[in-house]
């Protein structure tokens, strides 16, 4: 990528604050996805756009029914789905960390991204090598006991069809997918501890993110007011960009890599 002055500039400035922090944590959201080709749900050519939004009634109707929700999803692993979903699941089954994943375990393995809060369910960040963080809409590839929150991976798992819904090895609790259906509260655990990362960085990278989601969105806002520095990764501006200390308009694949390597360079002269 050719880098514009305002870009070179934007970057350097955003590798000195990144130098300088202690307790970085990244907020992140579908740019990040869709740069590893998973297309979004919403806007032109999104899921929802296509088939039409979820029901928002899905965490009721899964509560009053969860041996009738286990049966459906049971069967639609068995059976072929529609063609415009099942290609949706199969882009996410295919898709494959990008360098802007990497970048992030690089910063965590630097010891200074302490933690990631994505919106994303599709498990990259986990396949890339990150170890702390908080999906906090739930991870595609796991389950999740709706009273304790005990979370298994669904291939370690054995479902018994004949014995449904299946319940939590620990508590023994309704279990269902991990993902945050329509209607459901965020898990209290994945909200606490975004809360506790938002009060206790001193910068915040917010990237491929709309700004527009509550609760993701207002993390930033809430960092901000507790003194922390911004640095925003995203193609186009957001509600977010007015308030962050950079802004660096391009996909998180491109410049995060750009800026570890920066940092690293900055560490070493500081070390010398
Ligand atoms: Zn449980």
């Amino acid at each position: 990528m050719e880098l514009t002055e305002e870009q070179r500039e934007g970057l350097e400035k955003a590798s000195r604050i990144l130098a300088g922090a202690q307790h970085v944590v990244a907020l992140v959201g579908a740019g990040m996805s869709a740069e590893s080709g998973i297309p979004t749900y919403r806007g032109q050519g999104g899921l929802w756009t296509r088939i039409g939004e979820p029901d928002p009634r899905a965490f009721q109707n899964f509560a009053a029914d969860p041996k009738g929700w286990w049966e459906r999803m049971l069967d639609r692993d068995r059976n072929p789905q529609s063609p415009e979903r099942s290609r949706f699941g199969s882009s996410m089954q295919d898709a494959k960390p990008n360098p802007g994943h990497y970048a992030l375990v690089d910063l965590e393995r630097m010891g200074k991204l302490k933690w990631i809060i994505t919106q994303n369910v599709d498990n990259l960040h986990r396949a890339a090598g990150t170890k702390h963080i908080t999906e906090i809409h739930g991870n595609r590839t796991l389950l999740r006991c709706v009273h304790c929150h005990f979370r298994i991976p669904r291939d370690e798992f054995e479902i018994d069809p004949h014995n449904l819904p299946p319940h939590c090895p620990q508590c023994g609790g309704v279990i269902k997918g991990d993902g945050v259906m329509f209607g459901e509260p965020i898990p209290p655990d994945s909200l606490d501890m975004c809360i506790q990362q938002a009060n206790a960085c001193d910068c915040m990278l917010v990237l491929g993110t709309s700004g527009t989601v509550y609760p993701a969105a207002g993390f930033p806002l809430h960092a901000l007011q507790r003194g922390a520095r911004l640095i925003e990764v995203n193609v186009d501006p957001t509600p977010i960009s007015a308030m962050v200390d950079v802004a660096l308009r391009g996909p998180s694949g491109e410049f995060l890599p750009l800026l570890v390597s920066r940092l690293r360079e900055l560490q070493v002269q500081k070390a010398v």
